[in-house]
């Protein structure tokens, strides 16, 4: 059936916010890839490329559903040529097909450590500094049932250790530094009282 022809539904999900339970909990991995995994899938990935404000990555907890799925979308001038050479194979096998679902996604860390200054659409107003591993080695299924494994660099391995943490019930701002917590405080407070009130309503 053409898309326009479908009953009309709203595909834009709400991004829930610090303090949501949802974004706590160890989520659950992906048994079987049928229609309701590819309409979150599509959904998620319509709730991402809309959002105000830009972000390269979606996990499902950031919309209230702990299943293991995140969107990744690091390709940032889609436009612009690439070059091959700089890019990891992670990179050349996954930016032709971002906004890309992936499913039950695990990662190893590779060996190399650096700093990451990242934020978070469910933490608006929120940034901090962290460390991450350089690289790293992705397991994953795509929506089409294939299995991939490749290594992954640059801000496509940042974005993986960042999503993959959601599905575990992390926040970026848990492995931040002292100062960028304290920082922080306030607003994940008001955050936090703001999801609490919607629940009551
Ligand atoms: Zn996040």
């Amino acid at each position: 059936m053409p898309s326009f022809l479908r009953p009309f539904k709203s595909k834009k999900m709400r991004i829930v916010h610090y303090g949501h339970p949802a974004l706590r909990k160890i989520s659950e991995p992906i048994a079987v890839i049928d229609e309701s995994v590819r309409t979150l899938a599509d959904r998620m990935t319509y709730t991402l490329t809309h959002n105000d404000i830009e972000g390269v990555g979606l996990a499902a907890p950031q919309v209230g559903v702990n299943k293991r799925l995140i969107i990744i979308d690091t390709w940032l001038n889609k436009d612009e040529p690439q070059d091959e050479s700089t890019l990891s194979p992670g990179e050349r096998l996954l930016n032709p097909l971002m906004p890309v679902a992936l499913i039950n996604p695990e990662i190893t860390l590779g060996p190399e450590e650096i700093k990451s200054s990242e934020g978070c659409l469910s933490l608006p107003g929120v940034a901090g500094e962290l460390p991450r591993a350089k690289t790293v080695i992705l397991t994953a299924k795509l929506l089409d049932g294939r299995v991939i494994q490749v290594e992954c660099d640059n801000l496509l391995a940042i974005c993986l250790q960042h999503e993959t943490d959601h599905l575990d019930g992390t926040l970026f701002i848990d492995k931040a530094t002292d100062d960028d917590k304290k920082q922080a405080e306030s607003t994940l407070r008001e955050l936090a009282q703001a999801e609490a009130r919607r629940k009551r309503r």
